[in-house]
């Protein structure tokens, strides 16, 4: 779930569809001239001190590899004061027209047209060679690609979560069976959906992850 890719644009356009960090140094070699002179920061932090076209192609390939799901990077032109902008965003699986169980497809549906113009859906997973129900193609898990922070993210698979979970047992009826998000989750069953509850196994900071009711295994998960 840590695949990684790179969105990169111009800022104030958009931005490129995702690609490999490879790719994304590919670009930056044609895009960084060596008599130019550059600057770069992490989003929301300060600049660097000016480096030339070389020196910033070495920093950049130094530092994005380390940077987290959701940080931009940005770099500038300092002449023409252009910015450059690398977005770090999580790779989707490949496209998917084989589905899940019926409560996952409809889940899917539901999401995709709620939220997909708002944040960008990508899915993360429904299938895997792993237990629980994901093995049953019982589950998935909902990454977002719009954000551009990991506060962002947070916030957006936060505002899924609470839909999903409000749109259980009224409004759209969907067939969850649990939830995770973040460092929470919910069932359906005896608590009916009412409250979160604090989950304890690896934080789900990247993507929320939903089961389909029934539930096909022992435990939602
Ligand atoms: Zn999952």
């Amino acid at each position: 779930m840590s695949n990684l890719e790179y969105m990169i644009g111009e800022r104030g356009e958009d931005l490129s569809g995702p690609m490999e960090l490879k790719q994304v140094f590919e670009k930056l070699d044609n895009r960084l001239a060596p008599d130019r002179h550059y600057r770069i920061k992490r989003k929301g932090g300060d600049w660097s001190f000016v480096r030339d076209g070389r020196e910033t192609y070495s920093r950049v390939k130094e530092v994005l590899p380390k940077y987290p799901l959701g940080e931009t990077l940005l770099i500038e032109n300092v002449r023409s004061g252009k910015v450059l902008a690398i977005r770090v965003v999580v790779a989707a699986s490949p496209a998917m027209p084989t589905t899940g169980t019926p409560a996952i497809d409809k889940i899917y549906g539901a999401v995709m047209s709620e939220f997909d113009d708002e944040l960008g859906i990508i899915n993360m997973g429904i299938c895997a060679d792993k237990p629980g129900e994901h093995h049953e193609c019982n589950a998935w898990d909902i990454g977002v690609r719009k954000p551009n922070s990991s506060d962002d993210i947070h916030r957006g698979i936060l505002k899924i979560a609470n839909w999903l979970r409000d749109n259980t047992f009224s409004g759209e009826e969907l067939p969850n069976e649990g939830i995770i998000v973040m460092s929470q989750w919910c069932e359906r069953g005896s608590r009916s959906m009412s409250s979160w509850m604090t989950y304890h196994g690896t934080p789900h900071v990247s993507h929320v992850h939903v089961s389909g009711h029934p539930g096909r295994v022992s435990g939602w998960i």
